[in-house]
C-alpha cells in the first residue's frame, strides 16, 4: 500500500512538474471556506469528479458549485438525464429527483449536463440534486443556457475555464425542502489552455461575472446581466479568486467584462426563433395579435409581443447572417448534437487528478490525504 502511494506521489510530482497542470475546481480558491466536518451542514464541502461544491442543508441546495471546464470535457455522451440523491451527503440532509416535481422551476444544473459529456459516468454525476438548483424555466433554459453555450464556445477556441456557480436569496420552498432562489450568478474566469493557471492569472486575465433574476421576467440575453465580481462577492459574502493576490483580485474583480460590449446591440431582436432548435420555442402570431408558443402540453402561452417581432422581421435575417461576427452569437443556441470537438478523449485513469492522489480504502472507500495528513473520503468514482 505505500509503495503504490509512493508511486502514485512520484507519477504525480513528475506529471505536475512537466505538465504544471491542475484540474482542481478549487484551484483559484474555495470561495467560503467550505470543509468536510458535518458540523458544517451550511458549508459542507463535497467533491465530486468533475466539481466540487459547498453544500447548504438548510437551502437543500449547493452555495456554489466549481468546475473546470476543458476541451477534452465535452465529448458526445448525451444528457443521461440520471436524476439521484446525492448519496455521499447524510440521508437527512438530501434532496430527492421528485421534490421538484410540479413545482413550475426546472431542476437546473449549475455544472451543465454537456460540461461533463466525455463519459458516462461523468455526465450521470451531473444530474446528481446536489448539483441542482430550481430555476425559472425560462432563466434555465434560455438566459442561463445561452451563457453555458458561450463558455464552450470559449474553450472550443482555445480556452480553458474555471466556473463558479449558484444561487442566493430565498423566495419560498419546494416541498418544504428546497430554497427557492431569487437570483443566480456565475463567475467565469477565461484563460488560455496551457499549464500553471494560478500563476498565468494577471490583470488582463478575461473574468465574466453574471447575477441574474431566478423568474420569468429574465431577459433572453444573458449580456443584459454583466457584472462584477466584487459585487456578487458584496452580495454573497464568498471571496471568490483567494487564492489569487490581494494586487490581482482587486483588478480583476473590480472589471465587468468589456469584451462583449463593442457588438451592436442587435442581439435580441434581429436573431429570429430557431426552428427545430431543440428546446427553442417557436413563437406564434395569434389571429387577434398577441404572441404564443406552445407549451409542451400543447397550451397556448401568451408572451410579451416582442418575441413575435423577431419571426415576423424575416427580412433582417439575411443581413445579420451575413455579417460573420467574429464574437459568437450566443442567443443562437447550437443543436445538443452537433460535433464537438474530435480530439476529445475520455481522461486516463483519473487516480491522480486535480492535483491529488486517489487512493481506494480496503472496505472500498476512495480518500485521499490532506495537507494535514487527514484521509478526506470523497466520491468513489474519483479512484476508478
Ligand atoms: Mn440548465
Ligand atoms: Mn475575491
Amino acid at each position: 500500500m505505500k509503495k503504490l502511494f509512493l508511486i502514485l506521489t512520484f507519477t504525480f510530482l513528475f506529471a505536475s512538474t512537466v505538465f504544471g497542470q491542475t484540474n482542481d475546481p478549487l484551484a483559484l480558491g474555495n470561495p467560503s471556506n467550505a470543509g468536510t466536518e458535518l458540523n458544517l451542514p451550511g458549508n459542507y464541502l463535497v467533491i465530486h469528479k468533475g466539481f466540487t461544491l459547498s453544500y447548504n442543508k438548510e437551502r437543500g441546495a449547493a452555495n456554489w458549485v466549481a468546475w473546470h471546464l476543458q476541451k477534452s470535457d465535452i465529448g458526445k455522451t448525451e444528457r443521461t438525464n440520471a436524476f439521484a440523491p446525492d448519496t455521499t451527503l447524510p440521508v437527512e440532509w438530501r434532496i430527492l429527483p421528485t421534490d421538484y416535481s410540479g413545482s413550475g422551476y426546472d431542476r437546473g444544473h449549475m455544472c451543465p449536463s454537456k460540461d461533463r459529456s466525455d463519459t458516462e459516468y461523468n455526465n450521470q454525476q451531473t444530474f446528481l440534486m446536489s448539483n441542482m438548483q430550481p430555476q425559472a424555466p425560462k432563466l434555465n433554459q434560455q438566459t442561463w443556457k445561452y451563457l453555458e453555450d458561450y463558455t464552450r464556445e470559449l474553450v472550443g477556441q482555445g480556452n480553458e475555464a474555471y466556473v463558479y456557480a449558484g444561487c442566493y436569496g430565498d423566495k419560498g420552498k419546494l416541498s418544504n425542502k428546497i430554497t427557492i432562489p431569487t437570483g443566480c450568478f456565475k463567475v467565469i474566469v477565461v484563460l488560455p489552455e496551457g499549464d500553471n493557471e494560478l500563476k498565468r492569472i494577471d490583470k488582463t486575465t478575461r473574468i465574466i461575472a453574471v447575477d441574474m433574476p431566478n423568474d420569468e421576467s429574465v431577459s433572453r440575453r444573458w449580456r443584459t446581466y454583466l457584472t462584477t465580481v466584487d459585487e456578487i462577492e458584496k452580495k454573497t459574502n464568498y471571496d471568490f479568486l483567494s487564492n489569487v493576490s490581494k494586487k490581482i483580485q482587486k483588478a480583476v474583480e473590480s472589471i465587468k467584462d468589456q469584451s462583449t460590449e463593442q457588438l451592436p446591440q442587435k442581439n435580441e431582436t434581429n436573431v429570429p426563433a430557431k426552428k427545430n432548435a431543440s428546446k427553442e420555442r417557436e413563437y406564434q402570431l395569434g389571429p387577434r395579435g398577441g404572441c404564443y408558443y406552445l407549451t409542451e402540453s400543447g397550451a397556448k402561452k401568451y408572451v410579451d409581443k416582442k418575441h413575435c417581432s423577431e419571426v415576423k422581421d424575416s427580412t433582417a435575417q439575411p443581413a445579420v447572417r451575413e455579417k460573420k461576427e467574429p464574437e459568437p452569437k450566443d442567443n443562437e443556441p447550437k443543436k445538443e448534437n452537433e460535433p464537438t470537438e474530435p480530439e476529445s478523449k475520455p481522461a486516463e485513469k483519473p487516480v491522480s487528478k486535480d492535483g491529488r492522489t486517489y487512493i481506494k480504502g480496503s472496505r472500498g472507500g476512495c480518500y485521499y490525504i490532506n495537507s494535514s495528513g487527514k484521509k478526506i473520503y470523497v466520491d468513489r468514482g474519483l479512484c476508478n
